[in-house]
């Protein structure tokens, strides 16, 4: 049983025009997706995450906050060590609609401190269109999402979240899951079941 709209999950074209320089799916026409993490390093989730992916020989991009590098600087080492791409997510995960244009570029450039990247994604996806321009002078790639897998979501089962990942992916998906308390009860189900699933589909893994 689907308790969400489709759309939710996958947002439609005509929401994502308004939207421009951002990037919400790949180009691919062969069998490839972009698999993301937000919100972390997180003790013990993050460092489950990686070995999921190790085990299957995966690369992901996790777009982190910077305070929680700060709390975790190993668990960010481990991320690049094991070749994994880390992105910017602000330092404490703030929402551009709920301040001012200064605090949010300020907030995002004290998390370039510690997190040294050319990819941005912006907090609940929330984003002025002016400010999409003036990130593209900092960074290489203002990522949105193609799958929003919701884990973070209570009202979820752990199989409705594998199953928002499975229904809608589609050659060059942004998917996104969260590294994060919140997201843990679903994550350590829903994870290893869709990574076993796109790697039987025949999917390729890049990061962003
Ligand atoms: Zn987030």
């Amino acid at each position: 049983m689907k308790i969400f709209p489709r759309w939710e999950v996958q947002v439609p074209e005509r929401i994502r025009k308004f939207y421009p320089g951002t990037l919400w799916r790949g180009e691919d026409k062969e069998k490839v997706v972009y698999l993301s993490f937000d919100d972390g390093p997180v003790r013990d989730v993050t460092e489950w995450v990686c070995e999921e992916l190790k085990k299957r020989d995966i690369r992901a991009t996790f777009f982190c906050v910077g305070e929680n590098v700060e709390r975790n600087p190993d668990i960010y080492r481990r991320l690049v060590k094991e070749g994994h791409k880390t992105g910017n997510h602000t330092y404490n995960h703030l929402p551009a609609w709920k301040c001012s244009g200064k605090e949010f570029f300020e907030n995002i450039g004290k998390a370039s401190k510690v997190i040294s990247s050319d990819v941005f994604r912006p907090p609940h996806g929330q984003l002025y269109p002016w400010q999409v321009k003036k990130l593209k002078d900092r960074f290489r790639r203002i990522v949105m999402w193609d799958v929003l897998s919701k884990d973070y979501d209570s009202r979820l089962s752990a199989e409705e979240v594998r199953v928002n990942v499975m229904d809608n992916v589609r050659p060059g998906s942004v998917i996104v899951f969260h590294d994060s308390i919140k997201s843990w009860p679903r994550l350590k189900q829903a994870l290893p079941a869709a990574l076993d699933f796109l790697l039987k589909e025949g999917y390729s893994f890049k990061t962003l």
